[in-house]
């Protein structure tokens, strides 16, 4: 259910932090305001008291979706902080143990250790299958070597979930994931230079020594955790955007009303105010289809990934649209630096790559409708 009381302190979060959201430094992560909004309630709420946080029962997808969509329409900047926290440390309360989750996910809800998660290398984007960092067998470890790229929150962040090659040449079946930490020897990163409202980077590991008691779930069966936990992150990037495009149809309906053309106010032309109405109604239901994915998560649906991707593929595509007619309706305007539609149209580009391209929902989709 939409626990609409989560919105509001989510959008008031973001108000009440939007300073400290925007003193943060171009390419690095803002810790002061992680901090403040695990101090504001907003983190914790999103992870269970086993993993550090406030919420009785085990994540919610919908709860997450709430925040990110409330977020998207306050603050780009908070809600990337929000999911990239959230994201890095969802596969250790997913998939890890009590000890692990408390250990390693409770000072990331609590706000005092940064997350990231680290899938995509440079040769394994959409086809994640194919990562090739190796993982090697060494007393009660494994020694881990190999390249991560685009990983947000690289290469600040404390601790990375991390998928890597414990078989060789077993594809998806090979796959193991662990908690590497920012510390650990042989490991070093640069950041990236991206079109994005976060920071983004790249790692190297030479020989990164990780123990047994950092893998996550069983050997081998990395991949599965990781496609659990995008199951569970697709329908809430559909919501962070939805909160964007929101931000966007606003932005229009008040430009519409006040600009002037001809004598009297542009939403007088039918031209503007039916492309406002079409974008209204998408957006209407791409939100329709964003919870009913994210409620599909969280009562154990059986299409649970085609219904995910659906969603991300929909609202991710909407929004998009819905952030380019209220650039038209706006006109000039829009695309001087620094305007609101000029930031949300740098910001709404990247969701429809990462975390699966929109190709790979209907990939996703199309499979699961062939499915015997
Ligand atoms: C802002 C940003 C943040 C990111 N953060 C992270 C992160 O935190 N952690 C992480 O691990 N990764 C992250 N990524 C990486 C992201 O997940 C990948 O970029 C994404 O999976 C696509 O991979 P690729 O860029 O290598 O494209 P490619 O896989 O090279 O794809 C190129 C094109 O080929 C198409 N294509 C490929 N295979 C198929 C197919 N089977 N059917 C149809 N079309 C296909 C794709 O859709 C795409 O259009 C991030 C990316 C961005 C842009």
């Amino acid at each position: 259910m939409i626990d609409r009381h989560l919105a509001a302190e989510a959008k008031a979060a973001a108000r009440q932090l939007a300073a400290i959201a925007a003193a943060g430094e171009e390419g690095r992560v803002n810790r002061r305001l992680i901090r403040g909004l695990a101090e504001e309630g907003l983190l914790p709420r999103l992870f269970p008291r086993r993993a550090g946080g406030t919420r009785e029962g085990e994540t919610s997808a919908v709860d997450l979706c709430v925040v990110r969509e409330a977020l998207g329409q306050e603050s780009t900047v908070a809600e990337n902080a929000v999911a990239i926290q959230t994201l890095g440390a969802y596969p250790i309360v997913v998939g890890g143990t009590d000890e692990q989750a408390s250990r390693f996910a409770g000072p990331v809800a609590r706000g005092e250790a940064v997350a990231a998660f680290a899938l995509t290398e440079p040769g394994a984007g959409t086809d994640a299958g194919a990562l090739a960092l190796r993982a090697e067998r060494d007393g009660k470890g494994y020694r881990l070597s190999g390249t991560k790229v685009f990983i947000s929150n690289a290469p600040d962040a404390d601790i990375y979930t991390l998928f890597a090659r414990t078989m060789p040449e077993a594809g998806t079946k090979g796959i193991t994931a662990f908690v590497v930490d920012r510390e650990a020897k042989g490991l070093s990163g640069t950041p990236m230079h991206l079109i994005s409202a976060h920071p983004i980077g790249r790692l190297e590991l030479d020989g990164v020594f990780v123990s047994d008691d950092r893998v996550l779930g069983e050997v081998n069966h990395g991949f599965r955790l990781a496609m659990r936990t995008l199951d569970l992150f697709r329908p809430s990037v559909g919501a962070s955007v939805l909160g964007m495009a929101r931000a966007a149809l606003d932005a229009a309906i008040g430009h519409a009303s006040s600009r002037r053309a001809f004598g009297r106010p542009i939403k007088e032309f039918q031209a503007v105010s039916h492309q406002l109405a079409e974008t209204a109604t998408r957006l209407e239901a791409a939100r329709a289809l964003v919870y009913s994915a994210a409620e599909a998560y969280d009562g154990g649906d059986e299409h649970v990934a085609r219904r995910s991707a659906m969603a991300k593929l929909f609202a991710t595509e909407t929004a998009q649209q819905v952030i380019d007619v209220a650039i038209q309706v706006h006109g000039a305007v829009a695309l001087e630096r620094g305007h609101l539609l000029e930031h949300l149209y740098r910001e709404v580009r990247a969701p429809r790559i990462y975390e699966g391209t929109s190709e790979i929902q209907r990939e996703i989709i199309a499979r699961d409708l062939f499915r015997r």
